[in-house]
């Protein structure tokens, strides 16, 4: 995991710390945090065993240390301690005008359906949570209006389209997929759905050292990067606030927070060598491309990874979706051919 896991950049070491832990835990040691050199984003390198061992840390060891400790303190995750309380105020306050009690919401990484019940007792309906955690799967249960599924973020249970919000509350500075992530949440998510993030805000960590060694944080997001990461993941960033709850005993959580809308699709015609400048030169790097070319040829070939369709994938854009043209000579006529296939979302030339 060296490469940086939002833009896939080179990283170079940011901070070594050299920690100690039980000698029967689960949980990595050693912090070593890498920065990003194109985009700035920090995360710790783990091995794929760490990753894994993480998993175990959560069930054998965070899971049942939360468990145990009394709802009155703290911020045990999903529970209705006074500061989890203002932090569901502070998240309902940010997303109340753009839905509806009527509106399916998706709780990712629910814990034990803290922010669940809060909108269970304002009178929202359709409320779904999931949770990797048997344990917090098993107590969130225990309301009986809300759906509560085992499952996480990269293995959804439900079906693709079906939620008009989806809610990761301090959830996403605890992975280490990003961007299988993000088509998770993309795929779950209706046309022009919703998705609420709230990470600890590492523009406000203040040399704190608490935050780089709290290691099942392995994401140290800042505004800039959660941006970056929903535009190149098919999302639009449409609200972003800075806020501060208390967390436990005299710490501050520095509360970053975005909601995304999912973006129409962004085809881009004439797949050459304009088209290579483009991409390194400008934005079209950052975003989430479908490539289109009628050569032959080049339908055979992958650029970055990505298929070079034929033009007649446009027959299937809706009008919420953009076409770039990357071809200046052929802009009319390819213009002209989009209008023919029945294309209708905008145009735009570069
Ligand atoms: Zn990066």
């Amino acid at each position: 995991m060296k490469y940086c896991p939002i833009c896939d950049s080179y990283t170079e070491q940011f901070k070594y710390l050299n920690c100690e832990g039980f000698d029967d835990s689960y949980l990595y040691k050693d912090i070593l945090i890498r920065k990003c050199r194109r985009c700035g984003h920090l995360f710790n390198e783990l091995t794929d065993i760490e990753i894994k061992n993480l998993s175990k840390y959560y069930k054998y060891e965070y899971a049942p240390s939360n468990l145990s400790i009394k709802d009155t303190i703290g911020d045990r995750p999903g529970s209705d301690t006074p500061s989890n309380i203002k932090r569901y105020e502070q998240l309902y306050y940010f997303i109340s005008t753009r839905i509806t009690k009527d509106s399916k919401i998706l709780d990712i990484g629910c814990a034990i359906g803290g922010f669940l019940n809060f909108l269970s007792k304002k009178g929202y309906k359709n409320l779904y949570g999931i949770e990797p955690i048997e344990a917090y799967v098993n107590k969130a249960k225990e309301n009986k209006d809300l759906v509560i599924k085992k499952g996480s973020v990269y293995y959804n249970p439900f079906e693709d389209n079906s939620f008009d919000v989806v809610i990761l509350d301090q959830v996403l500075e605890h992975l280490s997929n990003l961007k299988l992530a993000m088509k998770q949440i993309k795929r779950v998510l209706k046309k022009g759905g919703l998705c609420y993030i709230g990470v600890p805000d590492a523009e406000r960590y203040n040399d704190n050292i608490y935050w780089y060694i709290m290691r099942e944080h392995i994401q140290h997001f800042k505004d800039i990067n959660l941006k970056l990461l929903a535009e190149s993941n098919g999302f639009e960033l449409i609200n972003s606030n800075k806020t501060e709850s208390k967390m436990i005993g005299t710490l501050n959580l520095p509360n970053l927070s975005v909601l995304l809308k999912v973006s129409g699709k962004v085809y881009c015609w004439g797949i050459g060598r304009e088209f290579m400048y483009y991409y390194n030169n400008t934005r079209l790097w950052n975003l989430d491309l479908i490539l289109v070319d009628d050569t032959p040829q080049k339908q055979k070939q992958t650029f970055k990874g990505m298929k070079i369709h034929s033009s007649d994938i446009l027959k299937e854009a809706d009008k919420d979706s953009f076409l770039i043209i990357t071809t200046n000579p052929h802009r009319e006529l390819l213009r002209i051919k989009a209008f023919k296939l029945g294309y209708k979302g905008e145009i735009i030339y570069v």
